[in-house]
């Protein structure tokens, strides 16, 4: 079906030739999943054995999915994509952080990206994972209510300090903050926290944003009982369809316990678009960031706007994909005057190899969305000739 999203003139116009050609290459690669599945424990190999491999993957999938090393690496490409009117989120990687120490860094990494994008029109929002700031067990024993000792009980005063130290500082400077959604056995401790940032900083307008990941049956009570039990602030929600599908559903068949996920991609789908109702039925509380590359996703929401007499440009409502994929939603919408922007990681390479084995492996098992990409390239590398 022809839509606003088959354009690929406009959504490849800051790509080379070169960069089509690897994208082409990369993308039929990752359609493998064998040869992703090789390829990550080639490169888990390759890392712990400090064979340099790194100017390999920088080359190659790094430059793709990446803004660079360090943020201000990513300013050219921040300005390009500026230019056509799509904005950026940096995101530095902040993968398997262990160590107090190592939260510490992170914590001030994260106010340092806000510090760099203050009075920044171009990057609207900051974003954090919220185990970068402390640690995944910590994490962990507070979703399941266990019992802190003092040691622990102090790990977690600092956890809330550092939480609360990113969105004090994204508020002070009116910068909109993304949390990200994680696993289920982490997830609640995370709510209960984005709760507790939204009533503090979300009184007047949305600063907080929380991810509802819609892959998940029980989101929709989630949402409806913050709703009901909430008042005087606007909410911020990131809805996302979620991440960690196989990971939780191995983990449930481990525990024999029911899958938190729901059963198959058409519930998901539906729970999705129950959850955009939810949304557009409480606009005058809640903030919405779509990050989807779904192109039916997206263009239910346009038409919602348009029913809702939205306009395309009410800071209300953004669109959100990852750099590197879905260029034909991103500059199609920034083309039709809607809200986008483009999650751009940045870090050092080794630090990102986690993030781009995620980034290959959803492509592998998300059949229909690599093969949409991989036909959009070859469109445009018709248009432009070159096939
Ligand atoms: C801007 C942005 C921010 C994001 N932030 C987060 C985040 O904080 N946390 C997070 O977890 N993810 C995050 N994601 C990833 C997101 O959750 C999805 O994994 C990814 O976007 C693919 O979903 P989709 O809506 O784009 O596309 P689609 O291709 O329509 O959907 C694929 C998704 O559907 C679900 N699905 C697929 N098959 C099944 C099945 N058999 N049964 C049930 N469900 C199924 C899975 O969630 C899968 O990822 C983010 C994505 C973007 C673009």
């Amino acid at each position: 079906m022809e839509t606003i999203f088959s354009n690929t003139k406009d959504a490849f116009s800051l790509k080379t030739n070169f960069e089509l050609l690897r994208a082409m290459f990369l993308f039929k690669i990752i359609q493998n999943k064998l040869l992703v599945k090789i390829g990550a424990s080639l490169t888990n190999f390759f890392f712990k054995f400090y064979i340099p491999v790194t100017p390999i993957i920088k080359f190659t999938v790094f430059n793709h999915f990446c803004g660079g090393v360090s943020e201000l690496d990513c300013n050219s490409v921040i300005k390009k994509m500026f230019n056509k009117n799509v904005s950026s989120v940096l995101d530095f990687s902040t993968e398997a952080f262990k160590t107090e120490k190592e939260f510490d860094k992170c914590f001030n990494k994260k106010l340092s990206i806000i510090e760099f994008i203050k009075n920044r029109s171009e990057i609207p929002f900051a974003v954090f994972k919220p185990t970068c700031l402390g640690s995944i067990d910590l994490f962990t024993k507070v979703s399941n209510a266990d019992k802190l000792n003092t040691e622990e009980e102090n790990q977690w005063q600092r956890v809330l300090q550092r939480f609360e130290g990113v969105c004090q500082k994204a508020h002070d400077y009116d910068i909109k903050i993304l949390i990200d959604a994680e696993e289920v056995f982490v997830q609640k401790a995370i709510d209960d926290l984005a709760l507790k940032m939204m009533l503090k900083f979300n009184k007047n307008k949305a600063i907080v944003y929380n991810t509802v990941q819609m892959y998940r049956w029980d989101r929709l009570d989630y949402m409806n009982n913050l709703l009901d039990n909430n008042n005087g602030i606007i909410f911020g929600f990131k809805l996302v369809r979620g991440a960690y599908m196989e990971k939780e559903r191995e983990i449930a068949k481990k525990s024999n316990t029911k899958s938190p996920i729901c059963a198959d991609k058409a519930e998901t789908d539906l729970n999705f678009n129950n959850g955009l109702d939810l949304v557009f039925n409480n606009l005058h509380k809640i903030n919405l960031v779509c990050g989807s590359h779904n192109e039916n996703s997206v263009l239910k929401i346009m038409k919602m706007m348009s029913d809702n007499d939205i306009s395309n440009k009410d800071d209300k409502i953004w669109f959100g994909q990852l750099y590197g994929m879905s260029d034909n939603i991103s500059f199609n919408l920034a083309i039709h005057g809607y809200n986008v922007f483009k999650i751009l990681p940045f870090g050092p390479v080794r630090n990102l190899v986690p993030y781009l084995i995620r980034r290959a492996e959803e492509n592998s098992s998300v059949k229909g969305q690599t093969g949409r990409e991989l036909q959009l390239i070859v469109n445009e590398r018709n248009r432009r000739r070159l096939l």
